[in-house]
Order: structure tokens, then C-alpha cells, then sequence
């Protein structure tokens, strides 16, 4: 699914670094491969993959994602 696309600058994906503990989740249940892990935490590497899944928030464990399903 990786290649499918959204429109850019849309998504309400937000993540909070400061409140990831570096689970990496999100980079497993991500369909668009949209976060890598840096520094043991999560980061947005592709931003405009996102297509407001929600898989990200659903499995994150400490409330370091947003997204609005259908805002973007
Ligand atoms: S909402 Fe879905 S597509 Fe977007 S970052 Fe989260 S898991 Fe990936
Ligand atoms: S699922 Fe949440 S806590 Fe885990 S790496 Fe991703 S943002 Fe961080």
C-alpha cells in the first residue's frame, strides 16, 4: 500500500514525541510506512503517506498520536 497517496499537507496525523516511550508500534502497524524509529522514538518520515487509518493511535500505548479519521 506503501505507493498509494493522499493529498499532501492534509492530514491531522499529530505526534507528540515527548509523551512516545519507543514502543515502535506505530511502525508496525503503519500500512504506509509513514514513522521510523530515531533516537528510540517514533518519527513522521513520510507525512503525506498518511491516509487517516487510525491503526497509529489505536495501538499506541501512551497517547502520543492524533489523527482525525476523514478531516483531511
Ligand atoms: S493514521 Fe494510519 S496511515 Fe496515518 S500514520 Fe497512522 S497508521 Fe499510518
Ligand atoms: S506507538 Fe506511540 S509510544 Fe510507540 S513508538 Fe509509536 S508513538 Fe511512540
Amino acid at each position: 500500500m506503501k505507493n498509494l497517496r493522499y493529498l499532501d499537507d492534509v492530514s491531522s496525523l499529530v505526534l507528540d514525541r515527548d509523551l512516545c516511550i519507543g514502543c515502535g508500534l506505530c511502525t508496525q502497524v503503519c500500512p504506509q510506512e509513514v514513522f521510523e524509529m530515531e533516537e528510540n522514538k517514533a518519527s513522521i518520515v513520510d507525512f503525506n503517506a498518511c491516509m487517516e487509518c487510525g491503526a497509529c493511535v489505536n495501538n499506541c500505548p501512551s497517547g502520543a498520536l492524533q489523527v482525525s479519521p476523514g478531516v483531511g
